[in-house]
């Protein structure tokens, strides 16, 4: 986990270049910001926030433009919980998550543990690119806690 983290970050010049953007310093503090620290799920507007705390002049709309050109890269995955929410994963391979509700944070789903038997069809003409779950928990409340025992 410490080296993986050291090297994403050494990585991020060459990150954004393989994938044909250019290093600006926006780019760049946010791709660390995003990468520094191992498999994350971000919003936008926490990214934001983390790159105020690190003393980065940005604006919200240059947090948000800048996930979508990782999303069209494909540096970060996207994931719907709430409405209008959207988190930014920054491990793009297929894997599943709870979405904690009362905090607002996604988690990663252990590989494996999550199998889904049946696909449906697609619809004519169209094939399935990945499947997504999201499975929403809260913690228990004391009254259901205490029936569990
Ligand atoms: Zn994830």
């Amino acid at each position: 986990m410490e080296n993986r983290t050291r090297n994403q970050s050494f990585c991020v010049f060459e990150r954004l270049r393989s994938v044909g953007l250019r290093p600006t310093r926006q780019r760049v503090a946010l791709c660390n910001l995003m990468f520094g620290s191992g498999d994350r799920h971000l919003s936008a507007e926490e990214l934001y926030e983390e790159a105020q705390k690190a003393g980065e002049t940005v604006s919200l709309a240059t947090v948000y433009n800048t996930l979508h050109q990782f999303t069209d890269a494909g540096l970060v995955r996207p994931l719907s919980a709430e409405g209008q929410r959207t988190y930014f994963d920054t491990n793009t391979s297929d894997h599943h998550h709870f979405f904690i509700e009362d905090e607002n944070e996604m988690v990663d789903i252990p590989l494996g543990t999550l199998k889904l038997n049946e696909l449906p069809e697609p619809p004519e003409g169209m094939e399935i690119v990945n499947v997504d779950v999201v499975v929403r928990v809260r913690r228990k409340s004391e009254a259901s806690r205490n029936e569990a025992h």
